[in-house]
């Protein structure tokens, strides 16, 4: 079952320097293929279309601000069941509750900071890929 999904590093992961690492992981996971990345910043639009399911959350805008804060990398991975193996690499979203050998449980400490986001399901795999990369053939 070949898929995509969307990957976000976030900009605590860009500004400590994180980029190879973690690209890294994702390259040698055998058959994925990263097939679009680009560095950019995320304006505010754009966030907030991303984290529409979050809105009025406590941790909302401080999360906005936060991903806005500095240049993030956003790329397509392609492969056999992409969606869940980039959720099982990042790990939990509480990088303390995350195990070690994981993205956000290797580097994280901070639930906001936590490195890293991939989409969830197909539906938002789907949904996201056209928000950052809307110029892909569907
Ligand atoms: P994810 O799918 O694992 O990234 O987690 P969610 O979709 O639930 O939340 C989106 C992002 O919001 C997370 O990756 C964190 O950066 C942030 N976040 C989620 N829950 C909390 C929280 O309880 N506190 C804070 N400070 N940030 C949170
Ligand atoms: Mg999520």
């Amino acid at each position: 079952m070949s898929q995509r999904t969307l990957v976000l590093l976030k900009p605590d992961a860009v500004s400590r320097g994180l980029i190879g690492e973690i690209v890294g992981r994702v390259e040698r996971k055998a058959g994925w293929r990263i097939t679009a990345l680009e560095l950019r910043t995320l304006d505010r639009a754009t966030l907030e279309t991303h984290y529409a399911e979050h809105v009025g959350r406590p941790f909302y805008e401080p999360l906005l601000e936060f991903m806005a804060s500095g240049p993030s990398v956003a790329m397509v991975v392609e492969g056999e069941r992409v969606i869940e193996g980039l959720r099982a690499l990042a790990g939990p979203t509480d990088p303390i509750a995350a195990a070690p050998g994981s993205i956000r449980g290797d580097f994280g400490t901070v639930v906001r900071e936590n490195l890293i986001h991939a989409s969830d399901s197909e539906e938002s795999a789907e949904r996201e890929l056209k928000i950052f990369f809307p110029e892909l053939p569907r």
